[in-house]
């Protein structure tokens, strides 16, 4: 890259004399002579072979800190045994066993056992996706094998690797640098030092301490300006990070906002429920009922009441979630996103790549005064440069060239020929002028030998320019620059005509801005190019504003980079959704306002802001302004973050997208900052709440409806577990008033509480998505999942399922036998209650409209859940245990009858509220 700035001192035999220092943990990587430190670790400035690696990585294992609290199976299960109810069921089992009621100890003690190994089952679970994702997320890196650059999970960067860094890049590994050409870093989490260091290739002294080692690059620090090389001396636990424990375990996963909330709704349940069991209690009491049945009952009750396995179903439903996430493109690194997708009004959009393809190509140069047209597609060499049809004459082929040598020679892109398709590696955009220099009469090779780089001013979206210091052959400097022709025309003095060079004039200023304006009308990514032969030979030191000024211009060049055709239906989607789409760009307002157009995004001048407009209000200002603009171009990151703040203001849940490192703020600032996986630095994935694998807008539209149904979906099982509890309540309740027995017995409530109720709910939770989600708006952040739709289904599931159970079993007491009405009871709630289950898939549609692969899971549960129940009234043995007696196929048919009336009573009650609210809420739903 830069082989003047890697200078490789000679060994002299010192330095590495002892191999045992290099080993032994001395960890002396920055005094030792660079070569020998390479021939040490058996690499070269080329890198590894491919092959030598894998050995390697097989030898010492990932490059991985290990996390000081793993997944820890025993744990888990001994916390099955914590909660406050179980000590409660415990305390009844040992008390029954005392009083010598074995079976309903038995009865317990197998509850309890079948409670706990569920349950550790479903948090083991939870616990390893979750787990599952966070490896997904994990940082990558650029090394070299086989001399080539690819990109590899950092976990597979092995010792003798060289590394190839630029700004945003996570350093992986530790690692000595080998080239540096202004390599700045970012430490602070090591050293404290939270201004950037300089890196060099310079051999230092070896007392030199840890924040002084500049020529050390350190894992987990993070480059923030310049390119470098380097080779990597310690990987996963020998890094000096992996050295300091303790820092790792601060990374542990808090939970989100939401399992907070049910978890703390969790705990007042509880209290609720035992109070409302003491009640029952005193009541049954005064009734003069037997004291040890009647409080095996209300602890059962207690039990039932409570919907404990809450937390678990919910850690599910998000990680199941999230992984069908990762299929749609979407990597989720906080779970707590998740929940904030489903509310998000505002996302806020990169154009380039995202909205667009991303694949460009230069239709159009504009040099010496002329608009030439260029044809051929893709990055290949191959096509033409004409003007106006005719091919080009001599006069103009001197300036061409010129333009031709800057796009090349200020650029950092590769192309490969693969199977007769030219490969790009590298910015599209750099991708793009390579082609066309090619086309214009450029070399790439011709240009690298007769004019070596020299240095690199690196490009970055705040800047918008990239510069290449070239050496001429007379022993000069010439800086080539691409870059924004309007932020460029400012730095130029000259211009280059067919005549040659001359001071460039108010006219020519004017002619080249209008052209400008022109092409990006067309749609087009205008690109400048200028270059400036440097007053100083290559020893100097100079910095970036003195070489990008007083340049020489040369010309301009238009990509084109055509939408992408779903963006078009995704837009479409988020109005339809509710939620505003903003562009956010880089590029010129007019290509940007042209691409929105084709977007339907923008349609008029008027909703387009540039950042040098927004510069000027404040922000105030900005936050009347902002609901009227649609797209921001010319923006820095800094405008970006007062584009969220603006946002967030009004009380929008904004999502916003970033690449850039300086993007990293924004991010933060947002609600969900949104990384590019492709495009998105290192620096900036750390700091995001997704990363979009694809680049591609519709992935973010995507995760929006998966963050609603996600929510969705464990609103659902949150209403039946309780709705199904307060049936349960209501029915022991009204037994207790009305002086009649028992009508369930402590086993049939805990079966219940297990089997019936947990099943359904846990398929709830983990459903597919619902239809229509996108066809709602978002839910305000500040909604309760419990508000009053959702406690009145409730109450109406608890009451039809009580009553209907109190009903059966009221009749068949007046009949007879104890224990038939018993089972009367036990088969109509379990029923009602399962059959509700369907009922609750959705919230708008009704239940013969839902297709049967709506939720298979749920079908299937429910099929199986039956047939257990079933057997259980036909085997002997469960019949002695649940006391049940056998019920005649009259009385099955009767009872499954009545088992159909919460059903309806509910779909009645949601065809009511469909049609009352339908306008606001779901008319648009209720179509399809
Ligand atoms: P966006 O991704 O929103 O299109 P960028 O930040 O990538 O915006 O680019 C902003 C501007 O910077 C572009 O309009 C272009 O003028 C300039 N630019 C982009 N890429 C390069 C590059 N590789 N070299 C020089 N200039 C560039
Ligand atoms: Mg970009």
């Amino acid at each position: 890259m830069m082989p003047n700035e890697l200078k490789i001192v000679r060994d002299e035999g010192e330095g590495i004399s002892h191999d045992s220092s290099l080993t032994a943990g001395a960890l002396a990587w920055h005094a030792q002579v660079l070569e020998g430190l390479l021939r040490h670790l058996s690499s070269s400035p080329d890198g590894l072979a491919g092959a030598e690696a894998a050995i390697r990585l097989a030898k010492a294992g990932r490059n991985e800190l290990r996390e000081a609290k793993g997944i820890q199976p025993f744990r888990i299960f001994l916390r099955q045994f914590s909660g406050l109810l179980v000590w409660i069921l415990i305390a009844a089992g040992v008390i029954s066993g005392v009083f010598g009621d074995w079976l309903d100890c038995g009865a317990i003690v197998a509850i309890l056992v079948l409670n706990a190994v569920v349950g550790f089952y479903q948090e083991l679970s939870a616990e390893k996706s979750v787990a599952a994702l966070k490896r997904m997320a994990a940082p990558n890196a650029r090394v070299r094998r086989d001399g080539q650059v690819v990109t590899l999970p950092a976990s597979d960067v092995v010792v003798g690797d060289v590394l190839e860094l630029e700004p945003g890049d996570l350093v992986a590994a530790d690692a000595r640098v080998i080239e540096a050409a202004s390599l700045r870093c970012n430490e602070s989490f090591l050293t404290g030092e939270s201004n950037a260091v300089t890196k060099n290739v310079a051999q230092l002294d070896l007392e030199t301490p840890l924040a002084e080692r500049e020529n050390m690059l350190f894992m987990g620090s993070s480059i923030v300006a310049g390119v470098g090389r380097a080779v990597v001396v310690a990987t996963g636990m020998s890094t000096e990070i992996g050295r300091i424990a303790g820092l790792v375990e601060s990374a542990a996963e808090q939970g989100t906002p939401l399992q907070k909330r049910l978890e703390s709704l969790g705990r007042s349940l509880v209290w609720v429920a035992l109070g409302i069991v003491v009640l029952l209690f005193t009541l049954g009491w005064a009734r003069g009922l037997d004291l040890l049945s009647l409080f095996m009952t209300v602890v059962s009750l207690a039990v039932a009441a409570v919907p404990e396995g809450l937390p678990t179903i919910v850690t599910i439903a998000l990680a199941l979630g999230v992984m069908r996430m990762s299929r749609r493109q979407v990597l989720v690194r906080r779970l707590a996103a998740v929940e904030t997708l489903g509310s998000t009004t505002v996302i806020c959009t990169d154009k380039t790549g995202t909205l667009t393809i991303g694949e460009m190509t230069v239709r159009e140069l504009q040099v010496a005064g002329c608009n030439f047209q260029v044809t051929g597609e893709g990055y290949g060499p191959h096509g033409e440069v004409l003007l106006q049809g005719q091919a080009v004459k001599a006069q103009y082929a001197g300036p061409l060239l010129e333009m031709a040598n800057v796009l090349i020679g200020c650029n950092n892109a590769h192309v490969v020929l693969n199977d007769g398709r030219w490969e790009l590696s590298g910015d599209p955009t750099e991708g793009a002028l390579l082609a066309a220099g090619h086309k214009a009469g450029g070399n790439k090779e011709h240009l690298e030998r007769n004019f070596p780089r020299h240095h690199e001013i690196p490009f970055d979206s705040d800047r918008k320019r990239r510069t290449v210091l070239r050496l001429m052959p007379d022993g000069r400097l010439r800086g080539l620059v691409n870059g924004a022709p309007d932020l460029l025309l400012g730095r130029c003095c000259n211009i280059l005509t067919g005549d040659g060079v001359r001071p460039l004039t108010d006219t020519d200023r004017h002619f080249i801005a209008d052209e400008n304006n022109a092409m990006a009308g067309r749609g087009l990514r205008v690109l400048g190019s200028a270059y400036r032969d440097l007053p100083v030979q290559s020893g100097a030191v100079l910095t970036a504003e003195e070489v990008e000024r007083d340049l020489v211009f040369v010309g301009l060049a238009g990509m084109y980079d055509p939408p992408r055709p779903e963006a078009k239906a995704a837009v479409a989607e988020c109005h339809g959704a509710g939620i505003r789409v903003v562009m956010i760009t880089g590029d010129h307002p007019r290509t940007a306002l042209a691409i929105a157009r084709e977007l339907g995004i923008a349609s008029a001048e008027t909703e387009v802001m540039a950042g040098t407009e927004l510069q000027r209000f404040s922000d105030g200002e900005l936050a009347d302004r902002i609901p009227s603009l649609a797209v921001f171009a010319r923006v820095t990151a800094e405008h970006k973050l007062r584009i969220v703040r603006a946002w967030k203001g009004i009380g929008a849940v904004v999502a916003m997208t970033g690449d850039g490192v300086n993007d990293a703020a924004a991010l933060k600032g947002a609600d969900i900052g949104i990384a590019m996986g492709r495009s998105g630095t290192e620096v900036t994935k750390q700091a995001s709440d997704m990363i979009i694998t694809d680049d591609n807008f519709t992935s973010i539209v995507a995760a929006v409806e998966e963050g609603r149904g996600i929510y969705a979906n464990i609103r659902k099982t949150l209403q039946y577990l309780l709705a199904t509890n307060t049936g349960e309540l209501l029915l022991m309740a009204l037994c207790l008033i009305l002086g009649l027995p028992m009508p369930l017995l402590p086993i049939h409530l805990l079966w219940i509480n297990l089997v019936t109720d947990g099943l359904p709910a846990l398929s709830l939770a983990t459903g597919p998505l619902e239809r229509g989600l996108l066809r709602r708006p978002p839910r305000p952040a500040t909604e309760r999942m419990a508000d009053r739709s959702f406690l009145f289904t409730v109450a109406l599931t608890g009451m039809s399922t009580g009553l209907t159970s109190l009903a059966t079993y009221a009749w068949a007491l007046r009949a007879g036998s104890g224990d038939l009405a018993r089972t009367y009871a036990f088969a109509t709630i379990v029923l009602g209650q399962l059959l509700c289950a369907f009922s609750f898939l959705s919230e708008v549609q009704p239940v013969w409209r839902l297709k049967t692969g709506t939720n298979r899971r749920l079908c299937l549960t429910i099929l199986g859940t039956l047939s257990m129940q079933i057997f259980l009234f036909h085997s002997t043995v469960a019949a002695h245990f649940f006391k049940t007696s056998p019920l005649s196929w009259r009385a099955c048919l009767g009872l499954a009858l009545v088992s159909l009336i919460p059903l309806a009573v509910l779909e009645i009650a949601k065809m009511v509220r469909v049609a009352t609210t339908g306008k606001s809420q779901y008319s648009i739903v209720a179509v399809t």
